[in-house]
């Protein structure tokens, strides 16, 4: 529950794992880069391609430990999703992920026992997924694909890639990689992660006292008296896309899924240096071996690799040292691909409004996220057990319909002149 991270370096025991990861993105973005754009066919959402590394002669990587499989899905969608709705360039996607093996990772912040690895410059975040969440995301692609295309400043997750690693004692990890909704360059004050559920949703008071990273929950929101502070135009927007995105997503039948607000106070601005531990960078020494290794040797790929080389060759040719210094130090460059984004363009995030639409001293960093959990036989089950013993209306695991109703009319509550969101309160009223 705890927002630092940690860096990973050479001997943590998910190095091999963060090694693995990126070398395969690596691979298998860009060889899908290289090639020339076409248009999506329906194949396209189904396709998966296969690599088998062998890193067997690499002076970098001892033996057989580093031999692993990745696997790429549907390589053409994520691409246009990258390029074509999330304005993402390629070869900084590539860079900003694998440019250095560096990530860090996230204190397990769920209970899902999903890990979280941040990209070096803190754009890009990794999460590893359970299959059935895999297979999930794979079967809603093609409208996932459908709602950003209509809707640009969706404020649901942005995935830029799905993959897979298989370890050589043939264990799976699932990941996805997705937005940031936090900036590098800004403290956040206080973090939460609503859902319009208050049962068990309380992130005790005297620890979050001490902790300012900790992520809080609705009973804290209600019990804080908070509000989100938006205008009526900025209120207007983000109660229309909200109530658009949680359409989608009741349509998709899923749930579970929350708001995550991070709010920076621009009067306290950074003092507090609440931001990553500054990372300490790894730095592998990839002067002679930073290639990707020959995946297949047979002829007929022999083109494709030449291409990928040349593209990883224009792509690393602008990351020299220096450049890359450059741009951690100028965190607004990582913010360009938001800049045209209703709710990401004041400095990543959307500033607080007051009722003549002024800008106020408050800037939210927030985003609809973990929207991956169908309403499956297990969440039947929950559903059964916890009504039991507790308001069944107020507990998460309610069916789509209703958790999507609920969520929003606590969401729309929580903006000023929105009603408040007292009455969420357990043994509150219901009505
Ligand atoms: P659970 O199912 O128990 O809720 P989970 O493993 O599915 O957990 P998420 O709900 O996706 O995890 O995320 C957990 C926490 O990680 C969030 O509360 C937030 O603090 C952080 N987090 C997740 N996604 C993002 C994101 N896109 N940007 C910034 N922080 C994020
Ligand atoms: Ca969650
Ligand atoms: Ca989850």
């Amino acid at each position: 529950e705890v927002l630092v991270g940690n860096l990973i370096g050479e001997g943590h025991v998910n190095y091999v794992l963060m090694y693995n990861m990126l070398t395969g993105i690596r691979t298998a973005v860009s060889r899908c880069q290289a090639k020339i754009r076409r248009p999506l066919t329906d194949e396209d959402y189904t396709a998966a391609n296969k690599y088998s590394f062998d890193i067997v002669g690499n002076e970098l990587t001892p033996s057989a430990k580093y031999d692993f499989k990745f696997k790429d899905y549907a390589p053409w969608v994520f691409r246009v999703l990258r390029e074509d709705h999330f304005n993402l360039d390629p070869a900084d996607y590539l860079l900003s992920l694998t440019a250095k093996y560096i990530l860090s990772e996230l204190g397990s912040p769920g209970k899902s026992g999903s890990f979280f690895y941040f990209s070096r410059d803190y754009r890009f975040i990794i999460k590893t997924i359970h299959h059935s969440e895999h297979k999930y995301l794979l079967s809603i692609l093609k409208d996932y694909h459908a709602h950003v295309r209509d809707n640009p400043h969706t404020l649901i997750s942005r995935f830029y890639g799905l993959h897979r690693v298989k370890l050589p004692r043939g264990r799976k990890i699932h990941f996805v990689i997705m937005n940031n909704l936090f900036p590098p360059h800004r403290d956040i004050h206080e973090t939460y992660d609503l859902k319009g559920s208050t049962v068990g949703r309380e992130y005790p008071e005297e620890k979050a006292r001490e902790n300012p990273k900790a992520v809080l929950k609705d009973l804290n929101w209600i019990n804080r008296g908070r509000t989100l502070e938006l205008g009526p135009m900025k209120r207007a927007l983000f109660e229309e896309q909200l109530r658009r995105d949680t359409k989608f997503l009741q349509s998709m039948n899923v749930m579970d899924y929350s708001l995550l607000i991070g709010i920076h106070n621009m009067q306290r601005g950074n003092r507090d240096n609440l931001r990553r531990n500054t990372l300490r960078v790894f730095q592998p020494d990839f002067s002679s071996g930073d290639r990707p290794q020959p995946v297949r040797r047979k002829m007929s790929l022999m083109k494709a690799q030449q291409a990928e080389a040349k593209f990883l060759r224009r792509a690393m040719r602008q990351s020299d040292p220096r450049e890359l210094t450059d741009r951690e130090a100028d965190p607004t460059a990582a913010l360009a691909d938001r800049q045209h984004l209703v709710f990401y363009q004041d400095e990543g995030g959307m500033r607080a409004t007051d009722e003549a639409n002024g800008d106020l001293d408050t800037i939210y960093y927030l985003g609809v996220i973990d929207i991956l959990t169908p309403y499956n036989s297990f969440k039947k089950v929950e559903h059964l057990w916890k009504g039991m013993s507790a308001d069944r209306h107020k507990i998460s695991p309610v069916p789509p319909l209703e958790y999507g109703n609920r969520f929003l009319s606590f969401l729309y509550a929580s903006i000023r002149g929105g009603g408040g969101t007292e009455k969420f309160k357990p043994g509150a009223d219901k009505e």
